[in-house]
């Protein structure tokens, strides 16, 4: 979705937008946000709003082009009677990864910023994350699930790391060729 042709100065003028794998930005290591102002709020609205546009489950400041190190999650559950419901928002200023399970989960995984690949991850079943919330206020909050790994990814990429640098060799090489695809494209959209 794109805003920025709104002129007026009501309007939520979107400045950050979704950007693809092959742009450099996904690969540099993200910087520690040292105060949380109305720009670190605007980019975070921004976040979200990329994130339900595209129906993502999670979405880290580097996919919106900005280097800071801040991801947001929002991972639907399965209740009781097996019904999905909607996940709770969470924002992670500045986390840390304080600990991780021994115990693996093997799982598909895809990326907004790598449309229509998927490829399976493993990883830690449990994690054990602090962070800062919008307010600036610390929390430190343990998951399980899709929702551990969901954090593992955002927190990959704040560092620069993608999923599919941890696929096995076979299913990495089967999505090469896309993946050069993808490149190309974006190299042709910043050529332009
Ligand atoms: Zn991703």
């Amino acid at each position: 979705m794109d805003q920025e042709f709104g002129n007026s100065s009501i309007d939520i003028i979107m400045k950050h937008s979704l950007i693809y794998y092959g742009n450099p930005t996904l690969r540099k290591h993200a910087k520690a946000i040292k105060e949380i102002t109305d720009e670190t709020r605007a980019l975070v609205e921004d976040m979200i709003e990329i994130m339900n546009t595209h129906n993502g489950i999670g979405l880290a400041a580097p996919q919106a082009g900005i280097l800071s190190r801040v991801f947001i999650t929002c991972v639907p559950k399965e209740d009781e009677s097996g019904e999905w419901i909607d996940g709770t928002l969470r924002v992670f200023i500045n986390p840390k990864i304080l600990n991780v399970s021994n115990e693996k989960q093997i799982d598909q995984e895809g990326c907004l910023s790598i449309p229509k690949i998927f490829g399976h991850v493993e990883r830690p079943k449990v994690v054990t994350v602090s962070a800062q919330d919008l307010e600036g206020k610390p929390f430190e909050i343990t998951l399980e699930g899709l929702e551990a790994r969901c954090v593992l990814h955002e927190n990959d990429h704040i560092n620069g790391v993608l999923y599919i640098d941890r696929l096995n060799k076979k299913e990495r090489k089967e999505i090469d060729k896309d993946l050069r695809e993808l490149k190309k494209q974006q190299k042709n959209k910043a050529s332009k």
